[in-house]
């Protein structure tokens, strides 16, 4: 039941080296010296990097319900092929909402036989249902999110202050699970803005962008860390684009709260100026910002302001998309990258002096520890599980939307010269993708919470 796999280039914690890594029943066993003899069959991979498999931790797989827009099949074979052995799925777009137990049965019976990868899930926070809560976190989920904001879902509405207050009570009296908040606060509600917004053009972006400035997101995150200072208690805030906020989570951050921080790939990739009017598939919310935004992002990542940046893949059916009438007011709002988000990131990382350690440590170990698997996955030490990525950091590719696993193949990255391939992707052990092929059947496991242990969360000591 062992093997070992060498290679010149083993991204270890203490950094690049050539090591050989053996790999017992699923974890790895021990990481030896290159040189050592193992005294066990040995493949060797000459100059390919081995590094730790990705967690991504924020994904909306949308079943049950929404199939026909993505589904754990689609999802977990597109991660299998990006290099990510581990998702979280998001708790709405599917039909139930996962915002109470029976909603959650039903989600976790949907993904049985059907993973290619391990995931969890989370469960939501909506008005009302603050007496859900405790059944969600013994039913094992891995986190609650909720939205200040509209959530484009009706049945999946957003929480006020009052509602978050009730929540919290809730959740500090019995769990360390994160609360993970999309933070935008209108400044005047929708049915008040109406004169304001008839005077946008909607097939414009920039007008788009407009119409979600970065006060709204600075709002949020303001009445955020008040809420995570009272509380104690830790507060995620999801996909940072406003870069204004950096300030002041950089000093709730030195002050010690417990707030975390991610964002994504097209907040880094994109930047605003650059998107056409009418192209929607750039729409999500908060929107991708100006070059000076992204660079203050990429700051606030070099210094740790930032925690992880993962995918918020959200795809659907194509027909939302409006593409013929692009209008982005009419859009389903959501970007699909899932499978690419390895390349992309190492792409834009690398031009700007980032080494493949920092952007392992970014998409592997931060998010592994964000959801209490510090010591399961996101690193090759030994005790770890078996989850590696083969990846060629130099090679370039042009993103060709045949070769998605997505359930739909609509990205904004088609046609875009990245670099980075992922050559091959193993779980537990075992190689589960290789040259564009999957090969494994789907033995992806559901990963639970483990309240029993109350394992700590090294997020804040990384
Ligand atoms: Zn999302």
């Amino acid at each position: 039941m062992n093997h070992a796999l060498k290679s010149k280039n083993v991204l270890t914690p203490d950094g690049l080296k050539a090591a050989v890594v053996i790999i017992e029943n699923g974890l790895i066993r021990e990481v030896l010296d290159y040189t050592a003899d193992s005294g066990i069959d040995t493949e060797d991979f000459g100059e390919l990097v081995i590094m730790p498999a990705l967690t991504d931790t924020h994904v909306h797989i949308n079943e049950p319900g929404r199939t026909e827009w993505e589904g754990f099949e689609t999802a977990t074979k597109s991660a299998a092929a990006g290099g990510i052995t581990m998702l979280t799925d998001m708790p709405l777009n599917s039909t139930p909402v996962t915002t109470n137990v029976n909603a959650l049965k039903k989600k976790t019976e949907a993904a049985i036989n059907k993973l290619y990868v391990d995931c969890g899930f989370y469960a939501g926070v909506i008005p009302g249902n603050s007496n859900e809560l405790e059944g969600l976190i013994q039913n094992g989920v891995l986190g609650f999110k909720a939205f200040m904001i509209h959530s484009g879902i009706d049945d999946f509405p957003d929480v006020s202050e009052y509602d978050l207050r009730k929540a919290l009570d809730v959740l500090k009296s019995m769990t360390d699970l994160p609360l993970l908040v999309h933070a935008e606060l209108e400044d005047v509600p929708d049915s008040e803005n109406g004169m304001k917004r008839a005077q946008y053009d909607e097939c414009s972006f920039k007008s788009f962008v407009d119409t979600r400035p970065k006060e709204w997101e600075n709002k949020a995150i303001e009445l955020l860390i008040k809420l995570c200072r009272e509380y104690d208690y830790h507060i995620h805030i999801v996909h940072l684009s406003s870069s204004d906020a950096i300030e002041m989570i950089r000093s709730a951050k030195q002050e010690g709260l417990k707030l975390t921080v991610e964002t994504c790939p097209h907040y880094l990739y994109f930047s605003s100026e650059e998107i056409a009017d009418k192209d929607t598939r750039f729409k999500c919310t908060p929107p991708i910002r100006d070059t000076v935004n992204r660079e203050k992002l990429w700051d606030a990542v070099r210094e740790g302001v930032i925690d992880f940046i993962v995918s918020d893949h959200s795809p659907c059916d194509p027909g939302l998309k409006c593409f013929d009438e692009g209008s982005f007011e009419k859009a389903w709002g959501g970007l699909s990258s899932l499978q690419l988000g390895l390349s992309i990131v190492w792409t834009a990382a690398k031009e700007r002096g980032f080494t493949l350690e920092n952007v392992s440590k970014l998409m592997s170990a931060n998010t592994a520890a964000f959801i209490g698997l510090e010591n399961k996955k996101g690193k090759i030490e030994k005790g770890f599980d078996a989850d590696l990525v083969f990846f060629d950091p130099v090679k370039k590719f042009i993103v060709d939307e045949s070769e998605l696993f997505h359930r739909h193949k609509i990205t904004p990255y088609s046609g875009r010269e990245l670099c980075g391939v992922v050559n091959a992707t193993y779980l537990r052990g075992k190689k589960i993708f290789e040259n564009g092929k999957i090969l494994s059947k789907p033995e992806g496991e559901i990963i639970f919470n483990h309240q029993d242990t109350k394992s700590p969360r090294n997020i804040f000591e990384i």
